[in-house]
């Protein structure tokens, strides 16, 4: 499959070429890499990709759950002109910025005041770094398999302490060597109420944040079991620890993202992606008594800058994509459209007795191969590219996220076609 992958795309190899004589590996983001080389994309339209050899792929990566819009969307398009139009970027506030606050406030009662940022990643950095200041303590617990942005991994996870070992991609995890800030953290075990526990009572007066995603997403869309998120939120207010809930990706999970849905209210959460209406965007807010201190007024207020914190395109795009797009019917549809995907794929896996399962949650989802050691990888390689042949693209980790763009009939293709490509494979084993 790899082999014909490197003959269909030629002029993607010639791109690659260029790339790399001034980018490391060819690229600007480690996340989308494609081993041997990325395809290069000349144009978007709904939810199509057309490469620059001219294969058009439905995607179903959907820009790892930020490009929830689709490639294009007409309502975003003329709310951006205007804006545009009005200023590229004006050194000042506009009456956008807290009509974009007061939206996302609405939907998360959580963030009793809040702050823009420019990704998820800043404002995981900034959550953390605020609840640090606030508590006047220096520890922070993360979790195995938690990703809170590009300076915030913690995917080198020991194979023996991994609560659901079965279910993450070791090989390529163990690959993937990251940058962290070097907070003074505790990694603790995902889904291990028990080992956290012990782990945070034995840390009690040290422990400034717990940070953790209600579902993992890079680490694999191993959803965080209930009576563990609400455990551990009460541990955290035992203890006086600031509790961040990181709902960059699962936000798109509920009107108000999985804290709603669960019943939980982190003292202070974090949120990206679509929220910035396809620009670049992140926030963080929470407990006014913890926000307040960002409060320019008082005195020893904390100074938080940011050039672009209040790009009026963004607040403009992320506005109107709370107002019009992201309302709580479409993402209920396209949740429901997700959670029906992935019984249908499990149910056909089952009935082949196929070494694969789709593990997530609504409309983000990961294809996972349960063969073990390095045929993990391999499995998934393979599934990977005979699906870009059928012209389905997903990630090569496999991730499987939906967007607005696509049809009922889309998916119910794409759920044919990884059927079908799995079923060949077995039929070729045995
Ligand atoms: N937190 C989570 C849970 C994420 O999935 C991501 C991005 N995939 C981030 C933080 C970082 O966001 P960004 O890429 O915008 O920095």
């Amino acid at each position: 499959a790899r082999t014909s992958y490197v003959a269909r795309n030629p002029k993607s190899l010639e791109c690659f070429r260029r790339a790399e004589e001034s980018l490391p590996g060819g690229g600007t983001r480690s996340s989308i890499f494609i081993h041997p080389f990325p395809l290069f994309i000349s144009k978007g339209e709904g939810t199509s990709l057309l490469d620059v050899d001219g294969h058009e792929y439905l995607d179903f990566v959907s820009d790892f759950t930020s490009g929830i819009y689709g490639k294009t969307n007409k309502v975003l398009r003329d709310a951006i002109v205007t804006a545009l139009d009005n200023g590229i970027q004006l050194g000042a506030h506009t009456p956008f910025e807290s009509r974009l606050a007061s939206l996302i406030r609405h939907r998360f009662p959580s963030m009793e005041l809040l702050r823009f940022a420019n990704s998820g990643t800043e404002a995981n950095l900034l959550a953390i770094t605020t609840a640090l200041k606030f508590t006047g303590r220096t520890k922070v617990m993360v979790f195995e398999g938690g990703y809170h942005g590009s300076l915030l991994s913690h995917f080198e996870v020991k194979k023996d302490q991994l609560v659901e070992a079965e279910l993450v991609e070791e090989d390529r995890k163990n690959e993937v060597n990251v940058l962290t800030v070097p907070f003074d953290y505790l990694v603790a075990p995902y889904n291990d109420l028990a080992a956290t526990k012990s782990l945070i009572q034995a840390n009690a007066t040290s422990i400034g944040a717990i940070i953790i995603e209600p579902m993992l997403g890079a680490g694999g869309c191993i959803p965080g079991d209930a009576t563990f998120l609400r455990g551990l939120r009460q541990l955290a207010t035992d203890v006086g620890a600031v509790f961040i809930l990181d709902e960059v990706q699962t936000a798109r999970l509920g009107f108000g993202g999985r804290q709603k849905t669960l019943g939980i209210t982190p003292d202070l959460c974090t949120i990206g992606k679509f929220f910035g209406g396809g620009f670049a965007f992140g926030a963080f807010g929470g407990k006014l008594e913890i926000m307040q201190m960002f409060d320019s007024r008082r005195p020893g207020a904390v100074s938080h800058g940011g050039t672009f914190n209040n790009s009026p395109c963004t607040m403009v795009a992320g506005a109107t994509a709370l107002e019009q797009i992201l309302t709580e019917p479409a993402l209920e549809a396209l949740n429901s459209i997700g959670d029906d995907m992935r019984d249908s794929i499990n149910a056909a896996f089952k009935s082949l007795s196929a070494p694969y399962i789709v593990t997530g949650l609504g409309s983000i989802n990961q294809l996972h191969c349960t063969l073990p050691g390095k045929l993990k990888t391999a499995g998934l390689d393979l599934v990977f590219f005979r699906l870009l042949e059928r012209g389905y693209w997903i990630a090569q980790r496999g991730l499987i996220s939906l967007n607005f763009a696509m049809s009922q009939s889309d998916v119910d293709g794409f759920v044919t076609a990884v059927i079908k490509v799995v079923r060949e494979m077995q039929d070729l084993v045995m």
